[in-house]
């Protein structure tokens, strides 16, 4: 399934996943340490205020007044958080309660009772100098502490509120977090939907660019490999695999079309080029001119000079033809030592004129063998020139008249040209 979404989506959600990842680790972490600190400071203003009582509470433990000692634990009344107070003498006997106004009073003789428990199950620390138990739930926290008179303990005071402030200040902070990281995220996920194209561009450019190619089957084209870093590369890469299989298009089609000793055209690359010629002058009813050559008595070039030396003779009859033909002619070897010439519009008169230059030229030609002594050869030619009525069997017929008009020239001597 996530192989058929698109590298810009899964690099999104990858992106989206890693910052929700990021900002859900950091979170808990905040809000724990949110947690630990407000616990910590809500214990330290219950030790303050335990703090001033213990010290007023002095006297009134000392001579036992329980009146003065719930007067003052009735002051605790400012602090709506405070639930209960109790101050027990140094036998652990209650010399003094306090309850807030609107305590249950089955939840008051609870903590009572939790309070009372924890001063005897401590009574050990809470005979020390400087010694304390604090205790906490999600509900109510409590510090005990003694009271020294004199050095001596000689009772012992505990003070219980409950986690209102600590709970409200924890869920501010934590919706603040919340807050925060779900506009982080958002954030987040806006840049990454911005960013991802700095990745994706490239490889999109590269995947367009492919699939153009393969679908045009054009490999001219090319991808702009101006970047310097790893896309850079694959697109260079990219555009050099196009440059190399545009070389082998050449080459395949060149040696597809194109004899490889003169580098004229070959028969099967000229009989398609003269079908088109035929057919472009069978509409507009112009003539075609067609010349084909022999090399005369090139068997015996081959017996006396060599194989090389009768190729060289067959690459500069080549040469004569070509030097001689205008661009849009066909010049091909058949095969051998035999040519065409095909002579786009050529009337007889320009056919005739053409050949006989060719045979010229050639006659005139002086050909270095390998011993260093220079040869020449002659060639005939039959001429033929029609406008075509029919592109497909004319071909034939035009080439089978030329072929007969060159089978006369050898007969008649040769070394020139015979007409159709
Ligand atoms: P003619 O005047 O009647 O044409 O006599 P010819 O000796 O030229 O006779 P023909 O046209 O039959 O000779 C063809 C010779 O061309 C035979 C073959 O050895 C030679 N030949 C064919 N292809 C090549 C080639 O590629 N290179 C060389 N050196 N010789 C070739
Ligand atoms: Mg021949
Ligand atoms: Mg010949």
């Amino acid at each position: 399934m996530f192989d058929r979404i698109s590298i810009r989506y899964k690099l999104i959600v990858l992106l989206g996943l890693s910052a929700a990842l990021a900002l859900l680790i950091s979170s808990v972490i905040t809000i724990y340490s949110i947690y630990l600190s407000e616990s910590r400071a809500s214990l330290r203003v219950l030790h303050q205020l335990t703090d001033v009582i213990s010290e007023n509470m002095r006297a009134a433990l000392a001579f036992g007044d329980a009146q003065s000692a719930s007067t003052m634990l009735a002051s605790l009344r400012a602090d709506a958080h405070v639930r209960l107070a109790l101050v027990s003498d140094e036998a652990g006997q209650p010399l003094a309660e306090y309850r807030a106004l609107g305590l249950p009073g089955a939840l008051g003789d609870r903590l009572l009772a939790d309070v009372q428990a924890r001063m005897q199950d401590s009574a050990d620390v809470l005979r020390r100098p400087g010694g304390s138990v604090e205790q906490t739930d999600n509900d109510f926290m409590g510090v005990l502490r003694p009271v020294f008179f004199e050095g001596a303990p000689i009772g012992v005071l505990a003070v219980v509120s409950d986690t209102g402030v600590m709970w409200a200040k924890i869920r501010e902070l934590v919706l603040l977090q919340v807050a925060t990281s779900v506009v982080t995220l958002v954030l987040l996920l806006f840049l990454s939907v911005k960013l991802q194209s700095l990745f994706t561009r490239p490889i999109m450019e590269l995947v367009e660019a492919m699939e153009d190619v393969a679908q045009t089957k054009n490999y001219r084209a090319v991808l702009a490999a101006a970047r310097r870093d790893e896309f850079g590369t694959l697109h260079g890469g990219f555009n050099a695999m196009l440059a190399e299989i545009r070389e082998r298009d050449d080459l395949l089609s060149r040696l597809a079309t194109t004899d490889a000793l003169t580098g004229l055209a070959n028969r099967r690359h000229a009989m398609d080029a003269l079908q088109t010629m035929l057919a472009r002058a069978q509409r507009k009813g112009d003539p075609v001119g067609i010349i084909m050559l022999d090399i005369d008595a090139f068997k015996a070039v081959n017996d006396r000079y060599g194989h090389p030396a009768g190729d060289r003779v067959i690459q500069e009859v080549a040469r004569v033809l070509q030097a001689n033909a205008r661009e849009y002619d066909v010049v091909a070897r058949l095969g051998g030592e035999e040519f065409l010439v095909a002579c786009d519009g050529g009337t007889q008169e320009a056919t005739v004129t053409m050949a006989e230059r060719i045979r010229t030229g050639v006659e005139a030609c002086r050909i270095q063998d390998s011993a260093d002594t220079s040869l020449h050869v002659t060639v005939s030619l039959g001429v033929h020139s029609a406008v075509p009525q029919c592109a497909q069997e004319d071909i034939e017929q035009m080439i089978r008249a030329a072929d007969q008009a060159l089978y006369r020239a050898k007969e008649a001597g040769r070394n020139r040209y015979v007409v159709a």
